[in-house]
């Protein structure tokens, strides 16, 4: 038997990986599934960014190691970026470009917990936070958002939850997977809370660029120059601008903990790809209508899709502000078509409606399943057409 050290022992698969693996093969095998599972764009990266790449390696301007921290131009960029849209000053020692901002948030966490150290997660969450937290010796305290409140905490609820342990608390604004937006009002008093009691504020602002029908996301560093100092924030070009399968994500923040991060990239990592580092530099740099066509045609499918999602029997939503997904409790619909859990309902879907939604369970509530609307309408109109039909004809056995 190969031993497996009890640190990874006890970190699951990402769910979201694993539903939307688990559909590839199946339609592989020839099934007709719609897939509604991984929260990627269906957009093409824009032609300027890969044209960006390929230059790049002709060029020879990649056949080495960069910089364990990044190309300069790049960490530049990302400064000029967040000065350019949030107003923040940020020296060059301050960033760190990382393999997407999932690897940003794995090296942060493993520079800011000790064994034992608590992080406040805010439910439902994204599925790599808590696994991640775990990975780094963190203890995850869970503090859950119902749907009545938006799902939003309070500077009360958090209160609550605060001990002498706790280290950071992780914002996701706009959230993965409830689309919910924290306002600039409900920032600046988490953001004061943190600053008083030294709690760093991990904000997760990935979604920024998504935002729809007026919601705007603010950073919550722009709130206050103690907040900033008291936040890292972890951004990428995945969603932006359509680059999952680039790998490139940053952190910025206090110049302590980017050092250490990059310290630990040196060991770990030793530098993103060189191509998509010089990918992600067009990205930042060119001009931005793509993002604005990309947001436009989320928010158009939005206002088709939720309609429909409304009319489910035994569904029950919220409109999403921004990101690309609606967090639907779907416990009623699971229990009249005589499934025990939303997790046997969401299989169920798989395999006999022929749609793929994950299961609420990885992100911390096990009553709900996310929904990814990255497809285009006539194929979200199908999908809820089938999840209708799959309840009608099951309701009826
Ligand atoms: N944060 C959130 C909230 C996410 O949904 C994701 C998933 N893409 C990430 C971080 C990581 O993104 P990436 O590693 O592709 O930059
Ligand atoms: N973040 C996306 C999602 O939630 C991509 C998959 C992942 O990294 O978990 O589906």
């Amino acid at each position: 038997m190969v031993k497996i050290s009890k640190r990874i022992a006890q970190v699951a698969e990402s769910p979201t990986l694993a539903t939307s693996a688990k559909v590839k093969e199946l339609k592989a095998q020839g099934h007709d599934i719609i897939s509604l599972t991984v929260g990627e764009p269906d957009f093409e990266t824009p032609k300027q960014i890969r044209d960006a790449a390929i230059e790049a390696i002709s060029q020879n301007k990649v056949n080495h190691y960069t910089p364990a921290a990044g190309i300069l131009p790049l960490r530049q960029a990302i400064v000029d970026y967040y000065q350019k849209y949030e107003g923040l000053d940020y020296q060059i020692n301050q960033v760190i470009v990382t393999e997407g901002a999932k690897n940003a948030l794995y090296s942060l966490f493993q520079v800011l917990l000790d064994e034992g150290d608590e992080v406040m997660i805010l439910a439902p969450y994204w599925v790599s936070y808590t696994e991640q937290v775990k990975l780094a010796g963190g203890v995850n305290v869970i503090i859950e958002a119902e749907m009545e409140n938006q799902f939003k905490v309070t500077v009360d609820e958090l209160e609550k939850h605060r001990t002498d342990k706790t280290v950071a608390i992780v914002l996701n604004s706009p959230n993965n997977p409830t689309g919910s937006i924290y306002s600039k009002e409900e920032l600046t008093a988490i953001g004061n809370w943190a600053v008083e009691h030294d709690i760093v504020i991990v904000a997760d602002e990935i979604y920024a660029k998504l935002c729809y029908n007026g919601n705007e996301a603010v950073s919550i560093a722009s709130l206050s120059e103690e907040i900033k100092k008291q936040t890292i924030i972890i951004n990428g070009v995945s969603k932006t601008y359509a680059m999952t399968g680039w790998r490139i994500g940053y952190a910025l923040g206090n110049k302590e903990v980017i050092g250490k991060m990059i310290d630990l990239a040196n060991h770990s990592t030793s530098n993103p790809a060189g191509p998509s580092q010089y990918a992600a530099l067009a990205a930042l740099e060119g001009e931005q209508d793509f993002v604005e066509k990309m947001r436009q045609t989320y928010e158009k499918r939005l206002s088709h899709f939720f309609p429909l999602l409304e009319s489910i029997p035994g569904f029950r939503v919220l409109k999403p502000q921004g990101a690309f997904y609606v967090f639907a409790h779907v416990k009623e619909a699971a229990e009249q078509t005589g499934y025990q859990s939303v997790s046997d309902f969401s299989l169920a879907m798989i395999e006999e409606a022929k749609v793929a939604v994950v299961s609420g369970d990885g992100f911390g509530f096990p009553d709900y399943v996310r929904i990814s609307y990255t497809q285009d309408e006539e194929t979200l109109t199908e999908a809820v057409n089938r999840i209708k039909a799959f309840i009608e004809k099951k309701t009826k056995e």
